[in-house]
């Protein structure tokens, strides 16, 4: 019998305004704890909570760029439970009538596109943050993220491995990052997802039973937690057994997942439309302007970038990581259009110094300018490669243009024919035994001479110049 997992993925993403979901206080994150509070968010009786409309902004963008369909009313509602990083004893959300419904994202895997629906995308706010001190035997309270906005974006159960399923969360994570609406830091909480998994033999069309995944902080994470669960679920059934519908809480450092709460235990939120806020309406006109405002998304980028520039899709890939890596690529383009060359410099030398030196693309110290600069040196043949990717080095060190380190250190390219045809006689004559073997028939000498050129030329000379005049002295 064969067996395919079926999965789910529950996402929530902060969203980056600077205020609250129903306050004004500061969403910031890292400053000392309870600075950012009120009595709205502190759930004080008396106070009414009023909605930011930056966020439905943000969560429109979304639902917009996700293909979903906008509720013309979407209703908060009361999700109802005890905890202490929950002061109001309860935490609004929407729940039946939810803001966007029924969209869905491409994601690619091997070259292969796939589309993974979107069943719902809701607001909602944060809860606070509790740490344990279990040494003292006490736990405090941080109440600045208590009621940071957020949207859940809950999949179909279309997702059918670890694999693919971490492919939805990167392309889900890049378009929001692309709308700039949130951070997507997995590790820091501002991107969290929970996975919900069964298993079922190969040909069934119902489901199995699931169980969700917890405690998910990376993608490593989400893809070993998933091929863990998916091997017991496995087991489970090739044994004529039967999987239990439980919350399993996954543990990095044992490598498994264990049990947390069975269905039994299964909270009854007892969710009721809020009575404090009205039902959203939104118009037509607002939500066209903001689909106006969309940027180019990242699948639709990386095929004009395969298309409009003829880039590999390894490349194009790579540069439409981010929009700020893709638009240094299209500006670099700009001054020196040859969109080959400059990928394999974007992602050779300068991806690689910026990982180094652990900066992004803004923090480059060598601007699109530069490397354009530096580009057109080599072409017009003032340097070669090998002295150009010194020049880069020095770039990154002083932050200097290349023309002006090239003409400061003397870099130019020697093409001077007398000047050459000089430095490799010279060469020749020094090496008689060389020069004899070669003729003899060892012609793979001819790099050892080239090098002893450039060496005698401080790198400088013209690489193809020298090709030249080598075999022609040598078969002379
Ligand atoms: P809940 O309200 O308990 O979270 P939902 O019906 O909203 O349940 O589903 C949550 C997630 O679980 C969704 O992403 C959905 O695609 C996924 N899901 C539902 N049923 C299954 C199943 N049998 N196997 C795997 N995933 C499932
Ligand atoms: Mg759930
Ligand atoms: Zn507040």
């Amino acid at each position: 019998m064969r067996f395919e997992p079926v999965i789910g993925l529950e996402v929530h993403a902060q969203l980056k305004t600077k205020t609250k979901i129903f306050c004004g206080c500061l969403t910031a994150f890292g400053d000392p704890p309870n600075t950012h509070t009120c009595p709205v968010c502190l759930g004080m009786p008396g106070v009414l909570p009023v909605l930011n409309k930056k966020v439905v902004t943000y969560a429109v963008r979304m639902a917009l760029a996700t293909h979903c369909t906008l509720a013309p009313v979407s209703r908060f509602a009361r999700k109802n439970y005890f905890y202490p990083d929950l002061p109001k004893g309860y935490q609004i959300s929407q729940y039946e009538e939810p803001l966007a419904e029924k969209g869905y994202i491409e994601i690619e895997i091997d070259g292969q596109r796939k589309r993974i629906g979107i069943t719902r995308i809701h607001m909602e706010e944060d809860a606070g943050k509790l740490t344990h001190d279990p040494r003292r035997g006490l736990s405090r309270v941080d109440f600045n993220r208590t009621g940071v906005p957020l949207i859940e974006i809950v999949s179909e159960p279309d997702i059918r491995s670890a694999q693919e399923a971490a492919a939805y969360l990167k392309q889900l994570r890049s378009i929001l990052r692309y709308l700039d609406i949130c951070d997507g830091n997995m590790e820091e909480g501002s991107f969290r997802c929970d996975a919900n998994i069964s298993v079922r033999e190969k040909g069934e069309r119902t489901f199995g039973t699931r169980t969700e995944l917890k405690n998910l902080n990376s993608f490593r994470h989400v893809e070993r937690a998933l091929a863990l669960e998916i091997d017991r679920q496995t087991e489970i059934l090739k044994e004529g057994g039967r999987v239990l519908q439980e919350t399993r809480l996954y543990d990095p450092d044992r490598d498994r997942t264990r049990s947390m709460r069975g269905k039994e235990e299964a909270h009854d939120y007892r969710y009721f439309p809020d009575p404090d806020l009205v039902p959203l309406k939104l118009h037509k006109d607002w939500i066209e302007a903001i689909r106006k405002g969309l940027p180019e998304l990242p699948m639709e980028k990386k095929d004009r970038f395969m298309d409009a520039y003829g880039l590999p899709a390894y490349d194009a890939e790579i540069l439409t990581s981010s929009r700020d890596l893709a638009d240094y690529f299209e500006h670099c383009l700009r001054s020196f259009p040859r969109p080959k060359t400059v990928s394999n410099w974007i992602m050779g030398p300068l991806l690689g110094l910026l990982n180094t030196r652990h900066l992004s693309i803004q923090e480059s110290p060598i601007s699109h300018g530069a490397l354009a600069e530096l580009l057109a040196l080599i072409e017009d043949g003032v340097i070669n490669r090998k002295i150009a990717k010194s020049v880069f080095d020095e770039m990154a060190d002083t932050g200097k243009r290349p023309k002006a380190i090239v003409e400061k250190k003397g870099l130019v390219q020697v093409s001077d024919a007398r000047v050459l045809e000089a430095a490799v006689q010279q060469v020749l004559r020094q090496s008689p035994e060389e020069v004899q073997a070669y003729r003899a028939g060892k012609t793979k000498l001819l790099g050892y001479f080239v090098g002893q050129v450039m060496k005698a030329t401080k790198g400088k000379a013209n690489p193809g110049l020298v090709n030249e005049i080598l075999k022609k002295q040598l078969s002379g």
